[in-house]
């Protein structure tokens, strides 16, 4: 605290990432980041971009990789924002698209950022419980609200809401925009991209942080009705108006070009996620069915906090959350086969 700092700042509540941790030989699984590289098609488009050109801004709008991520979902270039990461793509819809006064709904259990964000635009956020099985019921969503958002699958439990049931939050809410916040559709989930043409109402978000391998060039997007993305815009440019530098536009048209890349990546995470969930289960865990790139377990007999601090000592790192109903539950990232037989033989040590 500090006399120069604004009232707002003083109570601000920010959000606090997965630790990065600056040592060597890590077994890092707290982060959902992807073991599998980036497309070596993505990295060369970036060397090639940078160069003398460097000098000139970015196009604002970003045209070129949102034709790009149009073509590929099959919708219009205006239905398409582009963000510095999809976490600057959510502080955006919660200011422009969320009717501030109103509550915002969202998962008591869900991604820690919408909180902080009702926090720095300073909107009421209301957490809806999940069922004791950890879903989302659609019907929970049938109040007056300002705005309704979930990750599907949703984090940090990785179950998967399917569409019809998405759908029925839509149509619950025809005068509020409901946002479909999908970090990791790819690693099994079906997107409701394929909705946005029927309800006005929708705005998904995507990130090409986990499936494409590139949370460290920060892209992000949204899809939704045009009149939506308008507002996206209007807010982008009171704010920054070249969110995203040339690299990072590059890059991200690149990965998009390279299927067989993407393929290759989100069906060797599923594998490794589903040998993992069959290891655990083993060792007397209770997974939640995941169709995200990490598992969420909790074992019986053993405290999660304690699970956690244990593997850390042996140089592996999972993710725990000191909150209420998820006390118990480690959130284990999906990384490459030896990571994954390392976290595995690190747990049975500590049973
Ligand atoms: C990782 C994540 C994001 C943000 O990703 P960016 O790296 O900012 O694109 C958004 N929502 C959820 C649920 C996430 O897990």
């Amino acid at each position: 605290m500090s006399k120069f700092w604004s009232p707002l700042v003083n109570d601000l509540v920010p959000y606090v990432p997965g630790e990065q941790p600056k040592i060597a030989n890590l077994v890092k699984l707290n982060t959902n980041e992807n073991p599998f590289g980036p497309s070596p098609r993505v990295v060369e488009a970036i060397r090639a971009e940078a160069g003398d050109n460097l000098r000139l801004y970015p196009d604002p709008e970003g045209d070129a990789l949102r034709q790009t991520i149009a073509g590929y979902h099959d919708v219009r270039p205006e239905q398409v924002f582009l963000g510095n990461g999809s976490d600057e793509v959510l502080a955006h819809v919660f200011f422009g698209l969320f009717q501030h006064g109103e509550p915002i709904l969202f998962p008591d259990v869900t991604y820690s950022f919408y909180p902080v964000y009702c926090g720095l635009y300073q909107i009421e956020g209301v957490p809806v419980p999940l069922t004791d099985q950890f879903e989302i019921n659609p019907d929970d969503y049938r109040r007056p609200n300002g705005g309704v958002i979930f990750p599907n699958p949703n984090a940090p439990t990785g179950r998967f809401l399917p569409l019809d049931q998405v759908e029925t939050i839509i149509q619950a809410n025809p005068d509020r925009v409901v946002v479909v916040d999908e970090a990791y559709v790819d690693f099994g989930g079906d997107s409701a991209i394929a909705l946005v043409d029927r309800y006005p109402n929708l705005l998904v978000t995507q990130t090409l942080s986990k499936a494409r391998s590139l949370a460290g060039l920060r892209v992000g997007f949204a899809v939704g009705h045009p009149d939506l993305i308008e507002a996206l815009n209007r807010v982008k440019n009171s704010f920054n108006s070249y969110p995203l530098d040339r690299l990072a536009l590059a890059g991200a048209k690149a990965a998009f070009e390279d299927e067989d890349w993407f393929r290759h990546c989100c069906d060797g995470v599923i594998r490794e996620r589903e040998r993992m969930t069959a290891a655990l289960t083993e060792l007397g865990f209770e997974v939640l069915p995941s169709r995200a790139n990490f598992i969420f377990a909790r074992h019986p007999g053993h405290n999660g906090e304690a699970l956690a601090s244990g593997l850390r000592s042996q140089g592996i790192i999972v993710r725990h959350f000191k909150k209420p109903r998820i006390d118990a539950f480690l959130r284990i990232t999906i990384g490459a086969p030896e990571q994954n037989d390392a976290l595995i033989r690190g747990v049975g040590s500590l049973l």
